[in-house]
C-alpha cells in the first residue's frame, strides 16, 4: 500500500487532501498540532508542532521506522494574516516563515534525499496565489510563499530525472478557517466565501498531480475562484 504524509491535516485543504488520498487507497499520515494520537490500517495521526524541528524530527523518525519512505508528502501546514509591514510584528514574520517554509524544508530535506535513493516518490508544495502575486498586508505571507516557489523550483531541478517528481500547487482563496480571523465577508473587496473554492477543490488537484502517469511531471497547478478579483 502506498503511504502519504499530508502536513497540517486536521482542517481544511490538508484534512480533505488527506481523504483524498485515503480514498484513492493510501496509507495516510497526518501531521498537526491538535490531532490526537491514532493508528489504523490506514491512517496514522501524529500529533506535531511544524515550527518546532525536534518535534517534526521525531515524527519524520518514527514514520520512517513504521511505514518507510512515504511515496507522496503534502507539505501544506499553514497560517495567514493580514497587516500592513509597519504592523508586522518580527514574531509574526518569523512564526509565519518557521510555519509556512522552514517547516516545508524540514520535512523535504529529510525525506525527498531518500526518495531520490529510491528512485520514486512525490513532494506536493501547497503555495497559494501569493507565491506569485504581492498583495498589500501580506509580507510575511508573500515572503513565506515566495519562498515556497522558490524552493519547489529548485528541488525540482535536483531530482530532475531520479523518479521522484515535484507539482506547486497555488490555490487562491478557499473557505476554511483560515480565514476566521480576517473576516472576509465583512470586508469590501475581499472575495466572499461563498465564491471561494472549497478545499476539496484543492484535494482534487494534489489527487490528480500524484496519480498521473510515471511519464508525466505536473510540476504546477493554479487554481481560482470563477469569480474572482484579485485585491493587489
Ligand atoms: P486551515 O487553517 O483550515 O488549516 C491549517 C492547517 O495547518 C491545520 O491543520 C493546522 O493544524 C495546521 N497548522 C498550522 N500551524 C501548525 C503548526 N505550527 N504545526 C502543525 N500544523 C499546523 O487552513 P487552510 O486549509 O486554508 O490552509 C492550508 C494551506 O493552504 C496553507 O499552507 C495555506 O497557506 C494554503 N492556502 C490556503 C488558501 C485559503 O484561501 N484557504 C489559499 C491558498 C493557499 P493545527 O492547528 O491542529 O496545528
Amino acid at each position: 500500500m502506498k503511504t502519504a504524509l499530508v502536513t497540517g491535516a486536521s482542517g481544511g485543504i490538508g484534512l480533505a487532501g488527506a481523504d483524498a488520498l485515503r480514498a484513492a487507497g493510501m496509507h495516510v499520515v497526518r501531521l498537526a498540532r491538535s490531532l490526537r494520537e491514532a493508528k489504523d490500517e490506514r491512517r496514522t495521526d501524529i500529533a506535531c508542532d511544524v515550527t518546532d524541528p525536534a518535534s517534526v524530527d521525531r515524527a519524520m523518525v518514527r514514520i520512517e521506522h513504521e511505514l518507510g519512505v512515504p511515496n507522496v508528502i503534502v507539505n501544506n501546514a499553514g497560517i495567514f494574516f493580514i497587516k500592513p509591514l509597519a504592523e508586522t510584528s518580527y514574531e509574526d514574520f518569523t512564526t509565519t516563515l518557521a510555519t509556512n517554509l522552514t517547516a516545508a524544508f524540514l520535512v523535504a530535506r529529510t525525506l525527498v534525499p531518500k526518495m531520490v535513493q529510491r528512485g520514486s516518490g512525490h513532494l506536493v508544495t501547497i503555495g497559494s496565489i501569493s507565491d506569485y502575486i504581492g498583495f498589500s498586508g501580506s509580507t510575511a505571507y508573500a515572503a513565506s510563499k515566495f519562498g515556497l516557489r522558490g524552493m519547489h523550483e529548485v528541488i525540482r531541478q535536483e531530482t530532475a530525472k531520479s523518479g521522484v517528481r515535484t507539482t506547486l500547487i497555488s490555490p487562491g482563496p478557499v473557505d476554511t478557517d483560515i480565514w476566521n480571523a480576517v473576516d472576509p465577508d465583512a470586508k469590501p473587496g475581499f472575495t466572499k466565501r461563498k465564491d471561494m473554492m472549497r478545499a476539496e477543490d484543492v484535494a482534487a488537484a494534489v489527487l490528480y498531480a500524484v496519480t498521473q502517469p510515471e511519464h508525466v511531471a505536473v510540476t504546477e497547478i493554479r487554481l481560482l475562484p470563477a469569480i474572482y478579483t484579485p485585491r493587489g
